[in-house]
């Protein structure tokens, strides 16, 4: 009873030690742009090796799928699989935290396999990562035997989660490219029904073999300055009392800084000076790129374009330190989660 008492405190103190060294890890990670000057928006940061030189070889991709340690995340109609089960995840901060469950490809009956798309997602430390889109069972918990072993979730609610940014990076890998498959079923050549290959990375026409490559569509995404001062604006889908950096998709023949003073002039009547880049976010909603830049604008001049923005303003770096921190009641700005957050709070710390 004695020893059984000793493994048990020792088991405890180690398992308390993992937790408390994964929280100290997700706590550097939270505050690194404080140490380094990297910015932390959330779905980048990928630790994966895509390498793209191995997946297009098929034997390399059969062989890699058979390994032993080789796992699997499962999604279900652009939701990722989340447990709380130790054996399942790779890490949580905490024994309740839901972060994504992996499997072996053994845990799935063949008939599911052969009826899901299966994409690689890359290499960690030799061992391989894989996701099985599994949405063509109406059932998936009964079906795929997932029951019991966590839940479905939003890739947006689990953003605001305290899960390890990295893997929440290869869920967003993920979701993207299950996304463009799911939007590119058929060839834009010749409307005929288009194959996955390589992996996921490209799709080939099974009538006139025309080749197809998973796309990202870049986004901009603003803050214009004029001296103490940045234009945030709301549109009507925003909650109440939110105020965004405004955006838009880059069109054909366009740089990133035309797109900006497009966007800024179009939307908010706002000429441009100057535009500077600050950093970029992948954003798996669909299979987006946001690219954070700063525009100094010519004056404080504007007239809204009403079917756009539903409400604009200046407003003041002392207004938006408050709002950054929470304390302002008639305003408030995106979460930090959003790439908008980060560009907001350069402003206000002087950057
Ligand atoms: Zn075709």
């Amino acid at each position: 009873m004695k020893l059984y008492n000793i493994i048990k405190s020792v088991y405890t103190f180690i398992e308390k030690t993992q937790y408390l060294i994964r929280l100290i890890r997700l706590i550097i990670i939270q505050y690194r742009e404080v140490f380094m000057n990297v910015y932390p928006n959330i779905f980048s940061n990928n630790p994966l090796d895509r390498v793209s030189y191995l997946r297009s070889n098929p034997d390399w991709i059969k062989e890699t799928v058979a390994k032993d340690d080789t796992v699997f995340t499962p999604f279900w109609r652009g939701k990722p699989f989340v447990s709380t089960i130790s054996g399942l995840v790779s890490g949580n901060s905490s024994p309740d935290q839901q972060s994504p469950a992996w499997f072996p490809l053994s845990f799935f009956e063949e008939k599911i396999i052969s009826s899901s798309m299966v994409i690689f997602l890359g290499l960690l430390n030799k061992k391989a990562y894989f996701s099985i889109d599994i949405s063509k069972i109406s059932d998936p918990e009964n079906e795929a035997g997932l029951k019991d072993l966590g839940i479905f979730e939003d890739l947006m609610v689990l953003s605001s989660q305290a899960i390890d940014p990295g893997e929440l990076a290869i869920l967003g890998q993920a979701k993207a490219i299950f996304e463009w498959h799911n939007s590119h079923k058929f060839c834009s050549r010749c409307g005929s029904e288009s194959l996955l290959s390589e992996a996921g990375y490209k799709r080939i026409c099974g009538t006139c073999s025309s080749e197809h490559f998973p796309r990202t569509d870049p986004v901009v995404i603003m803050l214009a300055t004029y001296n103490d001062g940045a234009f945030l604006g709301r549109q009507k889908r925003f909650p109440p009392g939110m105020y965004s950096a405004l955006a838009g998709f880059i069109e054909h023949g366009e740089s990133i800084e035309e797109a900006v003073a497009r966007e800024l002039n179009e939307e908010a009547g706002i000429s441009t000076k100057e535009v500077s880049y600050h950093s970029s976010q992948p954003w798996a909603f669909p299979f987006s790129l946001m690219i954070g830049c700063i525009a100094e604008a010519n004056s404080e001049n504007f007239e809204l374009d009403e079917i756009e923005i539903d409400e604009g303003r200046w407003f003041s770096r002392s207004e938006l330190k408050k709002a950054i921190e929470g304390n302002n009641s008639n305003f408030f700005v995106p979460p930090s989660m959003a790439i908008a957050h980060h560009l907001i709070k350069n402003f206000v710390n002087g950057q």
